[in-house]
């Protein structure tokens, strides 16, 4: 399988080669040439195989040819070891046809790790092939960070650079990602906001002679091996509730469109899926644009579900991609326009074609906070927020009779104690893996925000591996 740049601007690589690029050189976001069939049969037969099994079938067709597949199978086994329940991501009815499906049973706790742990040892044995060495560079405000150091810590081939805004995570999140003392993990404490982190890394990126020399890379949500891993989940879920003989809906509670997306491709390949329900915070650009057409950036305000405040749904454009029938120059237009005037105009067509699948709904903190405490009530299950955004607007939904609804739990709710404590009155438990989180030691730097301070010591990580 070739992969080409919803941009139609940059050159038609491998799984290999999109593996570690990330970003297209044109600006896109690489897909595959062709979408696979997946056929009934195997859909069947997924119902009873475990998890890692159905990920090797449902991924092969994307990756055949860059990798033999019984590594592949052995690579994929060894990612979902860490995860901590025997199914992998469990499906829990809540009853009425609604159930959760929970992917946060990996190392940190949150849905991130269904793609990176996989990634993470993609990018090992591709760099070891290669015999080459990469310095990953990220920002995070909380779950990203801490996801992607548990996948890169301990190889050999990587050093990973993850920025955070000082005293502006939570305990939780910062223990997580500083209590990992691995000789190639280097966190570092930013005096300042999480844009300044991001913008750091940014100017890091657009300083070539540097990132050349470093060779600094991404395992941001734009690279198509995550979207890969996730798709997995949606195939799965599905066909344990009877696809390809019974239609299954989903709810997704999503900021940068990533995990949705991966919920499009599965329908794409044949999966009966009738609606993708996307759940947003006060950060409601998604819910905009399928209610108007309009896709428009606005401030970001902070929420209780800190991982979808994000005003821009990079991942969108694969979507836009395909609605538009594979027209990168069009896609490129309208992506230099959304970038220059902050907004674009989709038009009815587009936003027709769109709604036969999509449907979204913005769910306030308030909101956010009655879901977990009547979920809690109804059925016992705590939720964290991020979930409860996905089962406010799976409530809000014209469900069809019928259809059993299926709600993405993107955190456990352990890593957000506030907001749960706010809602049902007393803190969830960390897991015992992280019992000691709190005592553990922590490592880190604290730099001011300052690009020169922070390249010395990117380069100097880079230099001491
Ligand atoms: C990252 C994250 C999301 C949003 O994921 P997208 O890739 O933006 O769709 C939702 N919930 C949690 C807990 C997350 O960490």
């Amino acid at each position: 399988m070739k992969y080409v740049s919803t941009r139609s601007g940059a050159p038609v690589l491998t799984f290999d080669d999109v593996l570690l690029t990330g970003l297209a050189r044109d600006g896109g976001l690489y897909v595959p040439d062709a979408w696979p069939v997946l056929s009934s049969e195997r859909m069947r037969a997924f119902a009873s195989m475990s998890y890692p099994d159905v990920a090797v079938e449902v991924m092969w067709p994307f990756v055949e040819g860059t990798i033999e597949r019984d590594e592949f199978a052995e690579i994929v086994d060894r990612a979902y070891a860490t995860f901590r329940h025997p199914d992998v991501v469990p499906l829990v009815a809540l009853g009425d046809g609604v159930f959760l499906l929970e992917l946060f049973h990996g190392p940190t706790l949150a849905f991130k790790d269904v793609a990176l742990q996989l990634v993470g040892h993609l990018f090992d044995r591709e760099l070891q092939r290669r015999e080459a060495r990469l310095t990953i560079v990220g920002a995070t405000s909380g779950d990203t960070g801490s996801a992607a150091i548990e996948a890169c810590r301990d190889r050999s081939t990587l050093e990973i650079v993850m920025l955070h805004p000082a005293g502006r995570v939570s305990e939780v999140q910062r223990r997580q990602m500083t209590t990992v003392l691995s000789p190639n993990v280097h966190n570092v404490a930013i005096d300042g906001t999480f844009d300044d982190c991001q913008d750091l890394v940014k100017a890091m990126f657009n300083d070539i002679p540097f990132r050349d020399r470093y060779h600094l890379s991404a395992v941001n949500s734009i690279n198509w091996a995550r979207i890969l891993a996730q798709v997995v989940y949606y195939v799965k879920a599905a066909a344990e509730l009877g696809a390809p003989d019974r239609p299954v809906s989903f709810t997704v509670p999503t900021g940068n469109f990533g995990n949705v997306f991966a919920g499009w491709v599965a329908r794409r390949i044949g999966v009966p899926i009738r609606s993708l329900v996307v759940g947003s915070n006060r950060n409601d650009i998604l819910p905009r644009f399928f209610r108007t057409g309009v896709m428009e950036m606005r401030g970001v305000v902070p929420t209780t579900s800190p991982s979808m405040d994000i005003q821009v749904s990079s991942n969108f454009e694969r979507l836009l991609f395909e609605l538009c029938g594979r027209d990168g120059g069009l896609v490129r237009e309208v992506m230099a326009q959304f970038r220059e005037e902050g907004r674009v105009d989709l038009g009815p067509d587009l936003l027709g074609a769109s709604k036969e699948v999509f449907d979204a709904h913005r769910i306030d903190d308030d909101a956010v906070q009655r879901v977990i405490e009547a979920t809690y009530r109804r059925t016992g299950v705590l939720v964290d927020p991020h979930t409860a955004v996905g089962l406010g607007a799976a409530a809000l939904h014209q469900a069809e009779p019928g259809v059993p609804m299926i709600c993405l739990a993107t955190a456990d709710p352990a890593k957000f104690p506030d907001a749960v404590e706010a809602a049902v009155g007393f803190r969830p438990e960390l897991p015992p893996h992280l019992a000691d989180l709190f005592d553990r030691p922590e490592r880190m730097v604290t730099l001011p925000n300052d690009l020169e301070r922070v390249e010395v010591l990117v380069a100097s990580t880079t230099m001491a591996g």
